[in-house]
């Protein structure tokens, strides 16, 4: 497992992420998409929509806006109870979430499931110590909200406030009426949703696992009641096999099952499914079955009947909930740590590789002309590819320099035009993982490179 900063760096200095507002020296732990960031982030984010919305007949998606009726907020319990635990050095001012600080130092005690009581209790008994000055003066443990709060209008009071949604998955149960009657499907009938959730973090870091604007990509699929922990099942299934096309290697992966004591008191059954990340295991994706719990709380809170009346049997009954829900930005990290390699080769040389799976890389193929002089062939061949997928022309350096480039970001295929071309056609295609080389006509090269790199 490589270092976390080095492959931070890596990431950086190639343009998959560049710090955001870098100019005026940063805003915390805001991250953008760089040139070859964006388009990982769009393939694997594709990859998502055509698994669970194009290729399952029971689902369709939706595109939620962010800000909904604060309603919403007061009925799903975010208003309330969407609180992390906030202690503060006395002596340095550093400012923690108080079940970090003992997670850091005993994973065994969950102190996710501790109250304030608790957790303070826990701290004085330990003498837990600050990470950053040693000390042991923490203030009192206080909840701090982490929805993040605008005004609607030109107005800022109490009537026109708002909130940027801190999830995605309202947007469809609230419209989980508009979608039965638009669609006329029946249940089970799955609802997805990509796009960006905010949190006001206490803690963000460890580049894009944990930022305060992200982006998620939920479904929520909705069943009868009893067919729940069936489907709870064949989605849990699902979802890993969707990391597994992303070539994410077996042993860094596994499921996290909440035993009962940490069960939400309306959820069935909640799983994560956590990557080895290379400072420990993280969460990527939970997949809860939520009961009939949120359609009845916006029932409650809305005065709208959100019941299923079932055409085959005429049974009426208010939906049980599966939810999937997964970080496309930790994904994406995921996805980029885990391709990371550097290999010894046989002329003592080092070469550092991601060996991104060709279905997300960002660029599929790199067009290189072996000479200034071929540059009008080799525009001519860039400009067949990239009608089919994304390409990068370079022809700067030696070759060798190229095909090193390409192997650091991850590119799966080179072409190379040399003289030869002109005279038959053909090309020489490199293979990033095999370094194995093979001559190709031209007429035939979009074709080969298709089926490599499409999911
Ligand atoms: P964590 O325990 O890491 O804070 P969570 O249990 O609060 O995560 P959920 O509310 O279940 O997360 O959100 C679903 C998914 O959204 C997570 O599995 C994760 O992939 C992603 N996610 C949640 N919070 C963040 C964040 N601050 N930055 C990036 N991705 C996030």
């Amino acid at each position: 497992m490589f270092d976390f900063d080095k492959l931070t760096n890596h990431f950086i200095t190639s343009g998959y992420y560049y710090q955001g507002s870098e100019i005026y020296g940063g805003i915390s732990n805001t991250w953008d998409y760089g040139p070859l960031g964006v388009e990982i982030k769009k393939n694997i984010r594709d990859m998502w929509w055509k698994r669970f919305v194009q290729q399952s007949p029971t689902n369709v998606g939706v595109d939620a806006a962010i800000l909904m009726n604060p309603k919403v907020w007061e009925a799903t319990g975010h208003v309330s109870t969407f609180n992390d635990p906030l202690i503060d050095c006395k002596s340095c001012k550093m400012r923690y979430r108080a079940d970090e600080l003992i997670d850091a130092i005993d994973k065994d005690a969950h102190a996710e499931r501790l109250s304030n009581e608790e957790l303070m209790n826990y701290i004085h008994e330990h003498h837990v110590k600050c990470p950053n000055c040693g000390k042991e003066e923490w203030t009192d443990i206080r909840q701090f909200n982490m929805m993040f709060k605008t005004h609607l209008g030109v107005v800022e009071n109490a009537t026109s406030a708002v909130y940027l949604r801190p999830e995605t998955a309202q947007g469809m149960f609230v419209n989980f009426k508009n979608v039965l009657r638009t669609t006329r499907k029946k249940l089970p009938l799955g609802i997805c949703n990509v796009g960006k959730a905010f949190r006001n973090e206490i803690t963000p870091g460890q580049l894009t696992f944990r930022t305060r604007e992200f982006d998620q990509m939920e479904m929520e699929f909705f069943c009868k009641p009893g067919d729940d922990l069936k489907w709870f099942s064949y989605w849990k299934d699902k979802c890993l096999t969707f990391i597994s096309e992303l070539g994410i290697k077996k042993d860094h992966l596994r499921y996290r099952d909440h035993d009962p004591k940490e069960l939400a008191f309306y959820s069935a059954a909640t799983t994560d499914i956590e990557y080895l990340f290379p400072w420990g295991w993280g969460e990527i994706w939970g997949i809860a079955d939520r009961t009939d719990y949120d359609l009845k709380r916006h029932m409650e809170y809305s005065g709208e009947s959100l019941e299923y009346l079932d055409p085959d049997t005429n049974e009426k009954y208010v939906p049980y909930c599966i939810e999937p829900s997964v970080g496309l930005d930790r994904l994406v990290l995921m996805t980029l740590c885990d391709s990371y390699d550097e290999e010894v080769l046989e002329d003592g040389e080092t070469r550092i590789v991601m060996h991104l799976d060709p279905c997300v890389a960002p660029y599929k193929v790199a067009v290189l002309p072996l000479s200034k002089k071929l540059e009008d062939k080799a525009k001519e061949i860039n400009t067949i590819l990239s009608g089919y997928m994304s390409c990068i022309y370079d022809d700067t350096g030696s070759i060798g320099k190229r095909y090193r480039r390409e192997d650091a970001i991850g590119t799966p295929y080179c072409v190379t035009i040399d003289f030869d071309t002109l005279n038959d056609n053909s090309v020489t295609v490199r293979d990033r993982d095999t370094m194995k080389q093979i001559r190709l006509p031209v007429d035939q090269l979009a074709e080969y490179l298709r089926v490599k790199v499409f999911f």
